[in-house]
């Protein structure tokens, strides 16, 4: 019987899903299909080491696999390859040469693409998203030839460049609508904290500071236009989130609500047809039960692996802890569960010596740990959450109370 799995994108989701296969022992066709040129890569180095990193290695550091990896596990990688549609009836995807691919099993792994701004001088050159390698090659090189870098959203991405561009001594602007840093992934004083810290490498914070327009010269951006003024600029950064690449899904006639819904065991709307990693929304316990999209590598291959479960013939259900990290020069934050219905936090270590982390509750349940420079507590807080074990608040905060006695 030929078993062909075929996967639409190869990005950390994909790559997880072939190696996961070949794990189990999967034996069938395995085709990865990517529209990128590169060979796939870890996307967290883009916003970090990757853009100042000018030794010939760059590329090469950067990769999921080696080259082999594709040959030895019999995985049909084609890269420029873009799917153009599926074709649920005829079980087959159709390439954008006009070609049809069969598949037994689909998996969708598009993942998510950055939000661009429509803003009156949007068009200048030198105003960059930074999603795919190839855009953090444009970013590397551009920053190595500018003085003055405004960062467009005081989230994870934009402060992780940030961060990197002020380590390399350039001026470094960030605007943020919102009334304080990474709003909706992190608590308010883990926000305060990171604020303070950026300013104090001089770094330029502007809260509450809406972009409203871009001014140009010769046709290159020269300010940003905010609720908070003008900012000279000959690099802009523009880190204003991510949208899911579910219109793929949506034109096959898959069911799609900000990304591609997905059942507990990641499938689709559609028979034989699975999708994971960022360009899926689906239902989770750690969002009390919502509907939610993450965008983490955690889940990326978490929601792999699973797959590869159920496609080996495995009986099994997504119910991973989320967790995230996001490196912004000296502070390491590392994120676990979800804050959804919050109503109190406690704060365990001393904010003003840089090490700390915030426990959340909902009522007397332990739901989410954010953790600055604190590897460890991060750890144990993913074991805790996991094991739905939650420490009472004068526990969480005394930090002579060893957490993992509760293990
Ligand atoms: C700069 C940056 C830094 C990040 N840092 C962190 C971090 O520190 N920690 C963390 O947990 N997460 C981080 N993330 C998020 C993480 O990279 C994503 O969650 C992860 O890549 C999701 O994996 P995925 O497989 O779902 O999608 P992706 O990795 O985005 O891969 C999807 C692939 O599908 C391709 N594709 C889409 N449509 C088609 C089509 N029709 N035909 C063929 N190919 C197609 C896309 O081009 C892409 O290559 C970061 C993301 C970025 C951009």
């Amino acid at each position: 019987m030929t078993n062909n799995v075929v996967i639409v994108g190869a990005g950390h989701g994909g790559v997880s899903l072939c190696a996961a296969l070949r794990n189990l022992g999967f034996d069938g066709n395995i085709t990865l299909l990517s529209e990128e040129g590169d060979l796939p890569y870890h996307r967290p180095p883009l916003s970090k080491g990757f853009i100042v990193n000018d030794s010939g290695d760059a590329d090469a550091r950067l990769l999921l696999e080696p080259q082999a990896f594709y040959q030895d596990k019999r995985i049909d990688l084609r890269l420029n390859t873009r799917v153009s549609a599926v074709h649920p009836q005829s079980r087959s995807v159709q390439l954008a040469d006009g070609s049809l691919l069969p598949y037994d099993h689909l998996v969708l792994a598009t993942g998510a693409r950055a939000r661009t701004l429509t803003l009156p001088g949007s068009e200048l050159d030198n105003i960059l998203v930074l999603r795919t390698q190839a855009q953090a090659r444009a970013l590397r090189e551009r920053l190595a030839h500018s003085q003055a870098v405004v960062i467009v959203g005081g989230g994870f991405i934009g402060l992780e460049v940030a961060a990197t561009a002020r380590k390399r001594g350039l001026q470094v602007t960030v605007l943020e609508g919102a009334a304080r840093l990474m709003e909706r992934s992190v608590s308010p004083s883990v926000s305060a904290h990171v604020a303070e810290r950026f300013r104090a490498q001089g770094i330029g914070l502007e809260l509450g500071s809406s972009v409203q327009a871009f001014e140009g010269d010769n046709g290159r951006v020269s300010a940003v236009l905010s609720a908070t003024g003008r900012h000279p600029a000959d690099l802009v950064l523009v880190g204003a989130g991510a949208l899911p690449n579910s219109e793929l899904a949506e034109a096959a006639g898959i069911a799609c609500t900000n990304g591609i819904l997905v059942d507990p065991q990641m499938r689709t709307s559609v028979p034989q047809v699975y999708a994971i990693g960022d360009c899926v929304n689906f239902e989770s316990r750690y969002a009390g039960n919502t509907r939610l999209r993450l965008e983490s590598i955690q889940n990326a291959n978490d929601q792999a692996r699973l797959v590869a479960r159920l496609i080996c013939g495995e009986q099994a259900h997504y119910d991973a802890v989320p967790w995230f990290w996001s490196d912004q020069g000296e502070i390491k934050l590392q994120m676990v569960g979800l804050a959804y219905g919050r109503t109190h936090c406690v704060t365990r270590g001393d904010p003003s010596q840089g090490r700390f982390s915030v426990f959340h509750y909902r009522d007397q349940q332990l739901i989410a740990v954010d953790s600055v420079n604190q590897p460890m507590e991060h750890i144990l807080a993913r074991k805790l959450l996991a094991a739905g074990i939650s420490p009472d608040t004068s526990q969480a905060a005394n930090t002579v109370f060893e957490l993992k006695s509760l293990l």
